[in-house]
C-alpha cells in the first residue's frame, strides 16, 4: 500500500505462480514443467547465438521465429503473433481485444491468471461455473447471452482440471458468436489429441493462444504466441508495440526456433509424458483417489478420505512439491505434474504412506 499508488493498485491482486523453491527439493511436480531438457538442438542454437551480435537489438518483427511458427502449425507468417510467454500474449489479447462493452465469458475453475488481467485491464467479467463433472457447458457459451458479451476465453484443455472440449464444441461456441472474439488458450494442446488451429480458416473471430513452455520444455526460456486472423494479430502487434518492441530477445528467438525445428524431439517428449500420465493416473486409481480425465501434462486428483492441503503438506515433507488450490470448488483436488516414470514411483510410494494404501 502506497498513497502514491492508485486506489485500484493497491487493490490489485497479482496472480501467483506456483513455487519455485530455494531448498533442496527432491521432485518438483508443481508448475507443470516439463521432466526432460528441451531439445539439444535448442541449447546448440542458443550456444550460437551467444556472440558478438548481443551488442543489437533482436529482430522486432521475430521473422525467423514466425516463419518457424507459420511452417509448424500450416498458418501464414502475417497470423502468428510472438510474445514474451503465453502470459504476455495473453496481457496483449487482453488489452486489444476485450476493452469493449459488455463482459468477457470465462469459467468459474480455470485459469487464474485470467482474473488478474481482467481486474488490471478493467474487464468485467462474467464467471461461469463448469458442470458438475468439472467439464466446461457449452450450452452457457452458445447462448442466447442474457447481457452483451465482451468475449469468451476458454483454456482448452481447461487448467487446473485438465478436460478438455472437442473441436466440434469449439466450433459451436465460435458459430454462435460471430461477432466476439473468442480465445483458446491451448496451453496443454499438445498433450492432448485435438487442436483448435483448423478452425482459424473458417472463423475469424478465433484467436489461439500457444506456448513453448510446456511441450518444448522451453519454460525457461518465455516464447509464447497467439494464432489468428491477420486483422487481429495487426492489432495485437499495435498493442505491442505501443508497450515494448523487443519482447524477445536474441537467445530467445535462435533457441525457439531450433524447438520447433525438432518434431522427431517433440513427438517422443510429447508420447512419454502421456504414456507416463495414463500409468500414474491408474496407480492413483487404485489407491483410491478420483482423478479427472487428463488431456495436459499433469493430473487433478482428490481423494474421498484425505484432506488434500495434509496431503499436499505431507509430500512437502517429503520432499515432493505438488500444486494446492485454496478455491473453495476444488479445494479438496491436487494438481500433479507430469514426470519421469521413475518420479511417479517417489510419488506413488509418498502417497500410499499418506493414505495407507499399498503402492
Ligand atoms: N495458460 C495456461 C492455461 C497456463 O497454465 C500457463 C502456465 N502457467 C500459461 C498460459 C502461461 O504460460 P507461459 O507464460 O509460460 O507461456
Amino acid at each position: 500500500m502506497s498513497r502514491f499508488l492508485s486506489d485500484d493498485l493497491n487493490r490489485l491482486l497479482p496472480y501467483v505462480p506456483g513455487e519455485q523453491p530455494r531448498e533442496a527439493i527432491t521432485l518438483k511436480l508443481n508448475t507443470n514443467e516439463h521432466p526432460y531438457g528441451p531439445s539439444p538442438h535448442v541449447l546448440e542454437a542458443i550456444g550460437a547465438a551467444v556472440n558478438e551480435d548481443l551488442r543489437l537489438y533482436p529482430d522486432p518483427l521475430a521473422l525467423g521465429l514466425r516463419t518457424a511458427i507459420a511452417a509448424c502449425q500450416g498458418v501464414a507468417i502475417d497470423q502468428v503473433f510472438v510474445g514474451n510467454g503465453s502470459d504476455e500474449v495473453l496481457a496483449h489479447v487482453f488489452r486489444a481485444l476485450f476493452q469493449r462493452p459488455g463482459a468477457l465469458l470465462v469459467p468459474d475453475i480455470t485459469y487464474s491468471f485470467y482474473r488478474t488481467y481482467a481486474a488490471l485491464f478493467d474487464v468485467p467479467l462474467h464467471v461461469v461455473p463448469l458442470a458438475e463433472d468439472f467439464s466446461v457447458s457449452v450450452d452457457d457459451y452458445v447462448g442466447p447471452h442474457a447481457q452483451p458479451v465482451a468475449g469468451i476465453l476458454l483454456a482448452n484443455p481447461n487448467a487446473p482440471t485438465g478436460i478438455a472440449l472437442e473441436p466440434a464444441q469449439i466450433a459451436a461456441i465460435l458459430r454462435a458468436n460471430p461477432d466476439v472474439p473468442v480465445v483458446i488458450d491451448e496451453a496443454y494442446v499438445d498433450f492432448s489429441p485435438h487442436h483448435a488451429v483448423p478452425l482459424l480458416a473458417r472463423h475469424d473471430n478465433l484467436v489461439i493462444v500457444h506456448t513453448l513452455s510446456k511441450s518444448r520444455a522451453l519454460a525457461g526460456l518465455r516464447v509464447g504466441y497467439a494464432l489468428a486472423g491477420k486483422a487481429i494479430v495487426e492489432g495485437l502487434d499495435r498493442v505491442k508495440n505501443s508497450f515494448n518492441s523487443y519482447p524477445l530477445d536474441r537467445l530467445a528467438q535462435a533457441g525457439a526456433i531450433a524447438a520447433l525445428q525438432d518434431e522427431d524431439w517433440f513427438a517422443r517428449s510429447c508420447t512419454a509424458i502421456i504414456e507416463t500420465r495414463e500409468a500414474l493416473a491408474s496407480r492413483l486409481r487404485e489407491m483410491g483417489f478420483e482423478v479427472l480425465p487428463s488431456h495436459t501434462n499433469f493430473l487433478f486428483v482428490r481423494h474421498p478420505g484425505h484432506d488434500a492441503a495434509a496431503l499436499a503438506a505431507g509430500l512437502r515433507q517429503r520432499g515432493i512439491l505438488v500444486r494446492h488450490f485454496t478455491q473453495a470448488r476444488i479445494a479438496q483436488f491436487l494438481r500433479i505434474s507430469i514426470g519421469r516414470p521413475e518420479d511417479s514411483n517417489l510419488l506413488c510410494a509418498a502417497l500410499s504412506t499418506l493414505v495407507g494404501a499399498p503402492d
